[in-house]
């Protein structure tokens, strides 16, 4: 279990000051002039050490990303965007960062911004964070006063400006170059990539997309250095790491932990266990709707980190875990992540508007149990042609619960399909 000491949100649960005041007593923006002394290279070679991977889902290596912005101006200004987007359903990691630990993100700001040459950073925050946009708002008032950022930022001679602005309750608003989109003004939807936007991001111009907890761990792996963060979890998988559980666990939670806990471990000691106890779950969803469901004999040994999950055919993704008891329908439960994504997709290209529509019309007849024996195999080989084949992730998204579903609970979808035509039908999968 991860010690206190070792814990880089210190006021996760809105238990302190987080005022400017409050942060810097907790030994937030200390040393940051000095910080940015060491030069953008150092920043960059010390992220990269500390092994930090992106935490808004998909796990791209950070410093990588920064060092892809490129050295030298060509003329164009340079952009940081933080997505502060936070949409996955199970996900609310970033909300508590934004809400009670605001500094830890400005400050990191600043640095990233400072590392990849950036004038400004704009964090775009979901429209139905009304609370934390206010928290934030208030962080950066406070850091402008102080002279933290703006004009010669902590009197390092660099200027650089941090800007919020509000999206309006759209998923696919999340996706990075839908992001931009809407940042310039226009209609959220997904750009082809490449580009990737360090080639041409807002504006046409270069820019890095990080999710908030990469860029609010920034400051403090800098501060502790890079080997401090990378003796947490195991190779390729390092860090210290925000999780969150929901469902029927008995005490939901947001709660930073090392990385590669084990999910029995992370579930029994944070959220309180298995409502009925552990011998009652039915399956986990490790990481925001996208990732297939690890059914309850996976689960006793899994490793909560980017490898573990893959080997378990599904993906780490936010770490923000969904857990069902033996109560779950769980035909229902994946049913319902369809809907979801057919009603998010922005219907820009033919396999995901096309797809998910169908895939939610055949989920529709599985939840009754009316669909056919052999629709079960149709619908895996239509979520097969969504896979990869659309602009933006969403479609894959839409994909994976569903073979997550067909290849851990096929039985139980025939059973129902079974039992429909027996009219052995049972209330809940028939409402
Ligand atoms: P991605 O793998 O396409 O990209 C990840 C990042 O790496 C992006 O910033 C991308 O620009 C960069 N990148 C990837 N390949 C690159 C290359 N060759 N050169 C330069 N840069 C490169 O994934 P994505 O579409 O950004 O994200 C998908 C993930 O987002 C999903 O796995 C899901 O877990 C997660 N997600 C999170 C939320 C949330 O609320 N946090 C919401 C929806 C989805
Ligand atoms: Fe839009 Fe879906 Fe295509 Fe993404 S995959 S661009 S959400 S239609």
């Amino acid at each position: 279990m991860l010690k206190d000491q070792d814990r880089i949100f210190t006021n996760i649960y809105g238990m302190h000051d987080r005022s400017l005041k409050g942060a810097m007593a907790r030994g937030h923006w200390d040393g940051t002039a000095a910080i940015l002394a060491n030069g953008r290279d150092w920043i960059i070679e010390q992220v990269k050490a500390s092994g930090l991977r992106g935490r808004g889902g998909a796990g791209f290596p950070t410093g990588l990303k920064w060092s892809f912005m490129p050295k030298q101006s060509d003329g164009r200004p340079a952009y940081l965007v933080i997505n502060a987007d936070e949409s996955e359903p199970g996900t609310c990691k970033d909300r508590e960062v934004m809400r009670h630990d605001p500094h830890t993100l400005i400050e990191g700001a600043l640095i990233a911004g400072f590392a990849m040459g950036a004038c400004a950073a704009y964090i775009y925050i979901r429209g139905e964070y009304v609370r934390e946009k206010e928290a934030l708002q208030a962080a950066i008032d406070e850091c402008y006063d102080a002279g933290l950022i703006g004009k010669n930022a902590c009197k390092s001679g660099y200027d650089f400006n941090v800007y919020l602005a509000h999206g309006a309750g759209a998923y696919i608003c999340g996706e990075e170059t839908a992001l931009l989109e809407s940042l310039e003004g226009k209609k959220g939807m997904p750009r082809m990539k490449p580009p990737f936007p360090a080639g041409s991001g807002l504006y046409g111009c270069p820019t890095t997309v990080n999710n908030v907890e990469s860029i609010a761990v920034v400051p403090t792996i800098l501060r502790r250095g890079a080997d401090w963060y990378a003796s947490f979890g195991r190779p390729n998988n390092t860090g210290v790491k925000l999780f969150a559980m929901s469902g029927h666990v008995n005490t939901p939670c947001v709660i930073e932990e090392s990385m590669s806990i084990s999910m029995k471990e992370l579930i029994e000691k944070h959220g309180g266990g298995v409502r009925g106890g552990w011998s009652n779950l039915k399956a986990v969803i490790p990481g925001g709707a996208s990732c297939p469901v690890i059914p309850a004999h996976l689960c006793e040994d899994a490793i909560m980190d980017y490898d573990g999950m893959r080997e378990l055919q599904s993906s780490f993704g936010t770490a923000c875990l969904i857990v069902m008891d033996q109560q779950t329908d769980i035909i229902k439960a994946i049913w319902r992540l369809s809907k979801f994504f057919k009603h998010e997709s922005c219907g820009q290209c033919t396999p995901c508007r096309e797809g998910t529509s169908w895939m939610m019309r055949v989920m529709d007849r599985l939840v009754r149990g009316e669909a056919e024996i052999e629709e079960i195999d149709m619908l895996f080989d239509v979520t097969k042609q969504v896979e990869g084949h659309t602009i933006c992730a969403l479609g894959d998204a839409a994909a994976w619960p569903i073979q997550g579903l067909i290849r851990h609970y096929r039985e139980e979808i025939e059973d129902r399909i079974k039992a429909r035509k027996t009219g052995r039908m049972g209330a809940m999968a028939a409402e």
